[in-house]
């Protein structure tokens, strides 16, 4: 049996995660909603090269994922600019 995603936050992450969609990777909001500095794209290329691509808003977002994924605590959500 396999469980089925409900939650539509998650949901979004996943496919985000899988595909950019426009929207930053880390606070959801339009990846280039503070242009002309975003979107700012990072790709991760994995063992196997398959790439993933992930875009964020800002170099604050960048920076809050890359603390996470180093091991950092999970920080809040950066303040509207
Ligand atoms: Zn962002």
């Amino acid at each position: 049996m396999t469980d089925k995603i409900t939650d539509p936050h998650v949901e979004r992450r996943m496919r985000r995660f899988l595909q950019p969609d426009g929207r930053c990777y880390y606070c959801e909001r339009p990846a280039d909603h503070l242009h002309p500095v975003g979107p700012l794209v990072v790709t991760v290329k994995e063992p196997n090269d398959e790439e993933l691509h992930h875009e964020f808003c800002c170099w604050e977002c960048l920076g809050h994922w890359a603390a996470v994924q180093a091991g950092w605590d999970n920080y809040p959500l950066p303040l509207d600019t």
